[in-house]
């Protein structure tokens, strides 16, 4: 067998575009701020990716950039201003911050109703309540390609690699929500290979290269890879081991290509439908 590709880069492209003719009917242009603080490379590309893509959907985009000796207070500063600024209706703070800066208590500090990246305690509360509003980008799109490849979750065993409030959880809350049976697994889990070979669908969010191999995959299974690891010889690699997959499962997503792309087009859309919420009552 070899599996299908599952395209990030074309379920992403569909959704910007469909993103940019919403937001040209709308009277206003939603407003998405970006707080940076310090200067972290990789962090100082995730805001400017976000900043490229957001112009390109016409969401105003700002980014605040602060320096890495921000702080607390000055931080939640920032934040309280974003908050009662009416132009803007997502607020995003690129983590990780530096220390010896709270992120627990900045993230705390956004209006849930602004919160487009879903980490609030209200909005992972609302997750986990099954009544979602604004959900984290990367389950987000983790969904959006499920559904783009036409995989049916209602009764399905699916299996969550890693337990991160960013991901692992979020992404097995929707999957509940969509009527799958959900196991999650993390670190201390006894059996991985086992439990992975129960699945027809595994999410694998481990950060760690490679680590599920083929043979660890029920034939047929549907993988995706949430994963980025960059290896010494610069190559990026997903948490599956991806040549081993293909020749077993029946769907999977690449690494690049994958659910990277889905990220940032998620939210883009978090942006709009907050905007849509709380100036339209949508
Ligand atoms: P975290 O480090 O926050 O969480 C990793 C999870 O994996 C933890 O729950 C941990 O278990 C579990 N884990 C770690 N090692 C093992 C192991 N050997 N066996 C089983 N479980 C293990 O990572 P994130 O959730 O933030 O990210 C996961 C991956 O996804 C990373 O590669 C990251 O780069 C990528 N990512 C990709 C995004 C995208 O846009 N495509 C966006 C966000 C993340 P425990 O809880 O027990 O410690």
């Amino acid at each position: 067998m070899s599996a299908a590709l599952i395209d990030g880069k074309a379920v992403a492209a569909a959704l910007r575009a469909a993103l940019a003719a919403r937001v040209a009917a709308l009277p206003f242009r939603p407003g998405l701020a970006v707080v940076l603080v310090g200067d972290d490379p990789a962090s100082a590309v995730y805001v400017r990716n976000k900043d490229r893509a957001a112009a390109s959907v016409g969401i105003a985009a700002r980014t605040i950039r602060l320096p890495a000796d921000t702080a607390q207070a000055a931080l939640l500063a920032q934040i309280a201003a974003l908050n009662a600024d009416p132009a803007v209706d997502g607020i995003l703070v690129q983590l990780p911050l530096p220390p010896p800066l709270d992120a627990r208590a900045v993230i705390a500090a956004i209006d849930p109703a602004k919160d487009v990246d879903g980490l609030h305690p209200v909005n992972a509360g609302r997750l986990a309540d099954g009544d979602p509003v604004l959900v984290p980008c990367t389950p987000l799109g983790v969904m959006k390609l499920l559904d783009a490849a036409g995989i049916g979750l209602r009764g399905a065993c699916a299996l969550v690699l890693g337990r991160s409030n960013l991901v692992g959880r979020p992404v097995a809350a929707l999957l509940l929500a969509a009527d799958a049976t959900v196991t999650v697994a993390h670190s201390r889990t006894r059996d991985l290979a086992a439990e992975c070979r129960r699945a027809d669908v595994l999410v694998a969010a481990v950060g760690r290269p490679e680590m599920v191999r083929g043979d660890w995959l029920r034939p047929g299974a549907v993988v995706i890879d949430v994963g980025i690891n960059r290896l010494a010889d610069g190559r990026l690699v997903g948490d599956v081991a991806f040549e081993e997959a293909v020749a077993v499962a029946s769907a999977i997503t690449p690494v690049p290509g994958g659910v990277g792309p889905m990220t940032i087009a998620c939210l883009l859309e978090n942006t709009v439908a907050a905007a849509l919420i709380r100036r339209v009552g949508l």
